[in-house]
Parts: C-alpha cells; sequence; structure tokens
C-alpha cells in the first residue's frame, strides 16, 4: 500500500500552477467537506486530512478518484443517529437519517455504517 503525502501541496503545484486554493463549503457533501474547482475537475478534500477526491466535469456519470493513489472512490450509506441536549431530560433522540459517504479504499480506512451526532 502506498500512501502519498503532502497531496495538498501537491495539488497546489500541479493543478493550481502555485496559487493556493479557494477551498468552498461543500453543501451536498457535508459539513466535513470543502471544495475547489478548475474547468475540468471538482477537488474535495476532507477538512483537515490530506484526502482529496478527484471528480471530472466530463463526462457526467464519471467516476471519482483518489488525487494520492489514483483509486477509484467508493461510497456508502451511513446511518446516522442523532441526540440533543436540549429539551426536557437528559438528552433525546431525534432519529435516524443516512447519508452518503465516500472514501478511499487505499488510503482510507472503511467508514463504519453507522455513526452518532450530537446538537446542543
Ligand atoms: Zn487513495
Amino acid at each position: 500500500m502506498t500512501i502519498t503525502k503532502n497531496n495538498l501541496e501537491r495539488l497546489k503545484n500541479e493543478i493550481f500552477k502555485g496559487k493556493d486554493l479557494e477551498w468552498k463549503a461543500a453543501q451536498n457533501l457535508g459539513p466535513v467537506f470543502q471544495f475547489a474547482e478548475t474547468s475540468q475537475a471538482w477537488y474535495s478534500n476532507r477538512k483537515g486530512t490530506d484526502i482529496i477526491y478527484v471528480q471530472p466535469k466530463s463526462p457526467e456519470n464519471a467516476i471519482a478518484t483518489c488525487y494520492g493513489c489514483g483509486s477509484n472512490v467508493l461510497g456508502m450509506e451511513q446511518a446516522v443517529t442523532g441526540w440533543s441536549y436540549s429539551g426536557p431530560g437528559p438528552c433525546a433522540g431525534t432519529g435516524v437519517r443516512t447519508r452518503f459517504v465516500r472514501y478511499c479504499p487505499k488510503c482510507e480506512v472503511e467508514p463504519r455504517s453507522y455513526d452518532i451526532e450530537f446538537t446542543p
């Protein structure tokens, strides 16, 4: 398994010609992701990590790949149980929803099939 380090630095130099990337919030990927784009592709980064997914803008159904190792990025559904501290009682469940999670099968550990989210 080869894990390439400094993907963010390499992306900046190779694709953005040394310019600092203008990261934007990635609403559809959730708050842990940010993205930058060129005319060719979207680059999404899991904040605080060196993991970057490349989504070509064409063809429309192009498969996202991992910038670090080139593997096809996989996706899975994760069941998220919500808990809230507000309201009467110590802690109340706010229900279960699903969210789509992307990951690189080589550079990342497969995510759990569930997660827990606490809101104040
Ligand atoms: Zn990878």
